[in-house]
């Protein structure tokens, strides 16, 4: 039984998770991009994602792989492991995926094993995008699985932060601040120029 006070308190509720459901594909990516920014904040390269599910967040990530020494830290895969502990369940059928970058070819794999049925990415990878720029494993006829994927959203903030990060390394680096483990080599590299 319902009583008038909890009542009230479940009205809340449910006007407050309406609001958070009614958030679309550009306040999602706009999400991504406060994680990017962290990346940016450790000195990795600024890629954020996040995993969203009935219009909830149960997974953020951004990219870390020089500060994990880990290849596969990519903001992606930091997302929907996230998102998998948060449900105990390594599928991720009915969540939606958004990411500021265009997933690579590991992140598509993945993205595929969890089953998640939407890709959102920001701007587009044309060194190592694998949703349309260098190759297209979701329109892969002979793997199984094939999530919808929506490019483009918020392409050119999504963009710019990368492309600001990396004119910001090149002067660093022109003012002889040495990284030898600059970030270069990793996700976005084609925002080097
Ligand atoms: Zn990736």
């Amino acid at each position: 039984m319902v009583r008038p006070r909890d009542a009230g308190l479940y009205c809340r509720l449910r006007v407050f998770l309406g609001l958070l459901s009614s958030m679309g594909d550009v306040d999602f990516m706009r999400e991504a991009l406060q994680l990017a920014g962290m990346a940016e904040a450790a000195g990795e390269v600024p890629v954020g994602a996040l995993v969203v599910r009935e219009g909830v967040i149960i997974g953020r990530g951004y990219n870390a792989p020089i500060s994990k020494s880990d290849p596969s830290a990519h903001a992606e895969m930091q997302a929907i492991r996230e998102a998998a502990q948060h449900i105990g369940n390594y599928r991720l059928t009915e969540c939606e995926l958004f990411v500021t970058l265009e997933p690579c070819s590991m992140c598509a794999g993945a993205i595929m094993h969890a089953r998640i049925a939407r890709v959102v990415y920001g701007a587009a990878d044309y060194k190592t995008g694998a949703c349309g720029s260098v190759l297209n494993l979701f329109a892969e006829s002979r793997l199984n699985h094939h999530a919808e994927v929506t490019g483009g959203v918020l392409a050119e903030e999504c963009g710019k932060v990368l492309s600001d990060f990396f004119a910001m390394r090149r002067k660093q680096q022109k003012a002889g601040i040495r990284n030898p483990e600059s970030g270069l080599r990793a996700a976005g590299m084609d925002y080097e120029d």
